[in-house]
């Protein structure tokens, strides 16, 4: 594998630029994606691709989101060498994966921009149906939450959203230094992998997020109080969760069947 040889543009903080130069963390997430033939692999942010080019290496072809304009010819030109880059010039919030894919199952790559990270994960959980898999680089912190259980000190909102959709199986962490220029927060590699569609049936997304939304927005008051403007006590009950829990002891489970029969009774209320 050749060494990644960093573009002259410096870093811009605007757009999370925290540029990996660790080749063991480097070598670690490669393998963590161990792309095999025909996958269809696309990374967020190759930023001067200390990922993009050694997958493009193993794989030979490569898709990838990039919206800084000053990376986009030195991408061009630096995986000639490499193997076949596709480069989509856009902001990845208005990408299109359900596109991208166009009949196949996208698996996904990317040490994401920490100040974009959760409208990036709500964004392409939208396209969840076309998605094997994600590994992704965030802020440790972050995928702490995304992975708690209930009761944990962390479990909320991220959590439940997330793993409503996908398994969040936390894979290594890594630390400021193996970074150009290092972030202030210790980092990790998570992968995430959508469930089956009939794993977890939500009837409604947006009455979903809803119930959840309002559960965590005042996470130490009991649910009967915390859903008292979407649903009663009874309602809650007959879901079979406890009106006196609170949102943080509530399961995934717990939240569907809720937002299920409050999507069955005609929506939640606001
Ligand atoms: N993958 C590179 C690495 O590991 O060294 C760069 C990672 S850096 C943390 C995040 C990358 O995401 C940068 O290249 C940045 O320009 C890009 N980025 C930031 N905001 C973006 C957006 N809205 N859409 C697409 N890419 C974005």
């Amino acid at each position: 594998m050749s060494r990644y040889q960093p573009f002259s543009e410096p870093p811009k903080k605007h757009l999370g630029q925290h540029f990996l130069h660790d080749r063991g963390i480097i070598d670690k997430i490669v393998r963590a994606v161990d792309p095999k033939p025909g996958d269809l692999l696309v990374e967020i942010g190759p930023g001067q691709g200390a990922i993009t080019f050694p997958l493009l290496q193993r794989h030979g072809e490569l898709t990838v989101v990039e919206f800084d304009r000053d990376l986009i010819a030195p991408l061009t030109e630096a995986a000639q060498a490499h193997g076949a880059l596709t480069i989509i010039h856009r902001d990845v919030l208005k990408v299109d994966f359900t596109e991208v894919a166009s009949g196949s199952m996208l698996r996904l790559v990317g040490n994401l921009p920490y100040n974009l990270s959760s409208p990036i994960l709500f964004h392409v959980l939208e396209h969840a149906s076309v998605v094997r898999d994600m590994v992704f680089m965030l802020q440790k912190e972050v995928v702490d939450r995304m992975a708690a259980a209930p009761g944990s000190k962390v479990y909320g909102r991220l959590s439940v959203m997330l793993q409503a959709y996908c398994s969040v199986t936390p894979l290594f962490d890594v630390p400021p230094g193996a970074f150009h220029p290092p972030p202030k927060v210790d980092s990790a590699v998570v992968r995430l992998v959508p469930h089956a569609s009939s794993t977890i049936d939500i009837a409604d997304h947006a009455t979903f997020a809803h119930v959840v939304r309002d559960a965590f927005g005042q996470r130490r008051k009991t649910l009967r109080n915390a859903l008292s403007k979407v649903c009663d006590s009874a309602a809650i009950e007959a879901a079979g969760v406890r009106p006196d829990a609170r949102a943080e002891q509530i399961r995934v489970e717990d939240f569907v069947r809720l937002a299920n029969l409050l999507h069955a009774r005609g929506g939640a209320q606001s």
